[in-house]
This record gives C-alpha cells, sequence and structure tokens, in this order.
C-alpha cells in the first residue's frame, strides 16, 4: 500500500504543493496531507486505509453525508443518458426551479461551474447593469479567487496570511474597496465619499471564511438599506451558507431578517450535491442583462452540466426541514462539547456559531471576534497541535483554523461520539502548544 506521505511527495514533483487549491496542503498546521479515497455518510477513508469522522464535508457540497443512496443513484441515470451534451437540458430548469421555490428574490438563475464563476459574473453584472465600477467588499470575506476580489479576503489567503495575491493589478485592486465587517460607520463614509461609482457591494451572507463571524444584527439589513438609497447593487453571496444555514425559515443563510431581498445571490457547494455547479440569482430585471437576454457576457461549456445538475437536484430534494434539523442539533452538540472541552484545559476561546456553521477562535474571550483583524489577532498557533490530536483520533477538521466545520445529515451518534471522544486530548494539546 503507498502512504499519504508518499502520495504526497509524489505530488508535490507534478503540482505545486502537492495540490490543486492550496488549503489541502496543511501549510498552516503542518504535518503530511492526507489523501482520502473514499466517503461513506460521515465518513472518509484514506490512502492508507484508515477511517475518519469527516468534518469538510468536501468544504460544504456534502450536506447528506457521503454517497448518499438518492444523489448516487441520480448521478448514475444522468451518466447513463451521456456526460453533457453543450445543449439545453430539462434538468437545467428543474435544479432552477428549485432554488427559486426556496429563495424568496431568486427570480431567475444562471448555472455556472464554481462559485468563483458566480461572484466574478454577478461582479460584472453588477456593473453592466449600473454603469459604475466601484466594488465594495468586507476585510475577511472570501469569494473566490477572481482578481478583483483577492483583496484582503479570507479562507486560503488567511490560512497563508497573505495581504492579497501577486498577479493582481493595482488597477483592478483599486476598484474593489475593502472595508471592516460589521462596521457601519466605514459604509456610510464609503457611500458618502463614493456613492455615485459603487456598483455594488458584495457580502458574505454570514462570512465564514476569516472562522464563522456572524453579522451583528442588522448588519445585512443595512447593507440592503444603503445600497438601495445609493443605487448600487447587493450581492450576497450564498456559496458557503446557502441551502445549509436555515435561519429565519428561509432556506439558504441566517442574518436576513424578513421584509428586503438582495438584488443577487450567488450560491455553489450544496446546490451541485459535490459535483462541480453553482449559480448566480436574483432579480429578473438585473438578470436578464446578462447575455443573450443582454449586453453581459457570460457563458460555460460545462455550464449546467446535466450530471451536476442530476446531482444538484437530487441533493436539494433530499434535504428536507429533517435533516437540517438533525445537523443543527448535532452542531449543536458537538459546539458544546467543544466549549466545554477547552474550558476544563484552560484554553481561552470564543465558539463562532450561526446555525449549523461553527469555528473556534483561540483566545479571543476579551473581544469576541467581529471583524477580520480580531479573528486575525487570535492565537492560531493552538489550532495546528489541536488539529493533529483530532486526526490522530479519527477526526479529520478542515486543516485551517480560519475555516468552519461542516456537519452533516450523516452524522449520527456513533460518529458524533467519535467526535466528542477526541475533543478533550485535543484540547490538552491545544493547552500545551
Ligand atoms: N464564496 C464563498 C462565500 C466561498 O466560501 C467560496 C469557497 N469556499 C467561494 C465563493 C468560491 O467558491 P469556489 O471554491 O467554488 O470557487
Amino acid at each position: 500500500m503507498t502512504s499519504n506521505a508518499e502520495l504526497h511527495d509524489a505530488a508535490q514533483q507534478l503540482m505545486p504543493g502537492g495540490v490543486n487549491s492550496p488549503v489541502r496542503a496543511f501549510g498552516s498546521v503542518g504535518g503530511t496531507p492526507v489523501q482520502m479515497v473514499a466517503g461513506d455518510g460521515p465518513y472518509l477513508t484514506d490512502a492508507e486505509g484508515r477511517r475518519y469522522v469527516d468534518l469538510v464535508g468536501s468544504w460544504g457540497p456534502a450536506l447528506l453525508g457521503h454517497r448518499h443512496p438518492a444523489v448516487i443513484e441520480a448521478v448514475h441515470t444522468a451518466v447513463d443518458a451521456g456526460l453533457g451534451f453543450g445543449t439545453s437540458h430539462p434538468s437545467e430548469a428543474q435544479l432552477a426551479e428549485l432554488v427559486r421555490g426556496r429563495v424568496p428574490g431568486a427570480e431567475m438563475i444562471r448555472m455556472v461551474s464554481t462559485g468563483t464563476e458566480a461572484t466574478m459574473t454577478a461582479i460584472r453584472l453588477a456593473r453592466g447593469a449600473t454603469g459604475r465600477n466601484l466594488v465594495v467588499k468586507f476585510a475577511g470575506c472570501y469569494h473566490g479567487h477572481s482578481d478583483g476580489l483577492l483583496a484582503a479576503a479570507g479562507s486560503g489567503v488567511a490560512t497563508l496570511g497573505l495581504p492579497g495575491s501577486a498577479g493582481v493589478t493595482q488597477a483592478q485592486a483599486s476598484e474593489t474597496i475593502v472595508i471592516d465587517y460589521n462596521d457601519r460607520s466605514a459604509l456610510e463614509q464609503v457611500f458618502a465619499e463614493h456613492g455615485e461609482n459603487i456598483a455594488a457591494v458584495i457580502t458574505e451572507a454570514t462570512p465564514a471564511n476569516m472562522g464563522v463571524v456572524p453579522p451583528e444584527e442588522g448588519f445585512n439589513a443595512f447593507i440592503r438599506e444603503i445600497t438601495s438609497r445609493h443605487g448600487a447593487l447587493m450581492i450576497f453571496d450564498e456559496v458557503m451558507t446557502g441551502f445549509r444555514i436555515t435561519d429565519a425559515g428561509y432556506w439558504g443563510a441566517s442574518g436576513r431578517e424578513e421584509g428586503w431581498e438582495p438584488d443577487l445571490f450567488t450560491f455553489g457547494k450544496v446546490i451541485g450535491g459535490g459535483l462541480p455547479t453553482a449559480a448566480l440569482a436574483g432579480r429578473r430585471e438585473v438578470m436578464e442583462h446578462l447575455a443573450p437576454t443582454g449586453p453581459v457576457y457570460h457563458a460555460g461549456t460545462l455550464s449546467g452540466n446535466p450530471v451536476a445538475m442530476a446531482a444538484g437536484v437530487a441533493t436539494l430534494e433530499y434535504a428536507t426541514a429533517d435533516v437540517y434539523s438533525h445537523i443543527d442539533q448535532k452542531a449543536q452538540v458537538v459546539a458544546d462539547a467543544l466549549t466545554s472541552a477547552l474550558s476544563d484545559a484552560g484554553v481561552d476561546h470564543t465558539i463562532q456559531k450561526v446555525g449549523s456553521l461553527f469555528s473556534v477562535a483561540f483566545g479571543t474571550s476579551a473581544t469576541g471576534v467581529h471583524n477580520y483583524a480580531q479573528a486575525g489577532a487570535q492565537e492560531a498557533f493552538r489550532f495546528g497541535p489541536f488539529f493533529h490530536s483530532m486526526l490522530e483520533q479519527g477526526v479529520y477538521l478542515p486543516p485551517s483554523v480560519f475555516e468552519a466545520w461542516f456537519l452533516s445529515g450523516a452524522h449520527d451518534d456513533a460518529a458524533v461520539g467519535t467526535i466528542l471522544d477526541a475533543l478533550p486530548a485535543a484540547a490538552q494539546a491545544a493547552a500545551q502548544a
């Protein structure tokens, strides 16, 4: 049997860092990345045959757990009919209808292949629809890796401690204004100075790429109000939260009180059921600026691919209220056990949680974590030993303190039990870091 280490060494000769997405490289936690070869329900199996309880969930898509029978069957049926035809296919409207039925304000939908493409296209659409250039984003929010959105981004950019990315021109960066999250006066000031030139404010519905940072009450509604007042669009990035967080009886994100809607949404992860699908959606009048009905160009060879559509349709059909209440309840159990284990070990921390999405921030109880600066100021060095202790005990966490933990509908008592059993030793490891 080839070991994880041998596979990773070989991969490093072929791919930068041995990976195709940076955070998989264990850069901030150290050690050898694990090569997973199979998933089943809440479990993953690595190349050495070790089994782990999975808290990454493919970074979000695996809402129902791995290899959910209905999803696998739907994919098999689609595959048997061919992998894709480069034409329209009935399943595209089926998935679009499911999204529209669950998301007030998602009147029209355009399928794309990745979350990055969804946000990139939403920005272009906002610029095309408003005739304005500037985009406002919040420090620590990650919206994929398109050039203009890599300014002060979270996720892997936060994990690697980078200010932005090489290769992004000054011209592109200068059209993105970055302000602190949860800071209403910064938003007011930016609109006072640049209001007539701002095409859009893009925000994660609940930021979860600098660890989870809940929007303060009314913050999302304030973004809605100020963008409307100045004729700018509000882009609600729900790539992470969409069809995962169910607060407010809404099958997408939280932080969205009754009575208002963003102009545009972006979705990814869960709507693709584990295959490469994402989407932008929103008001008909805005969406119709997209080609072929309008002048804003977007296209995709694999957009709306029928196999990916089948996985998305089956996932959303099986993502019932029962599944969400199961995930919410298990997340609460794990978050409670995490905080007890850390408190028992004397580790100062906060649990950052919205719905079933949560993360831990070490050494932050004095201030809490309301923005990127506070997230970055935490005792991140405690996470590596914590992560490796969990890994040794058979629990696969996201390999970065800035990522959320993902539970699924398949996390049963046995899987949760394994997590709970592992937490005390991991908390000790964090204490001794
Ligand atoms: N937006 C958000 C909120 C995300 O969390 C992510 C990915 N984690 C993206 C956009 C980009 O999605 P993708 O990785 O599919 O390009």
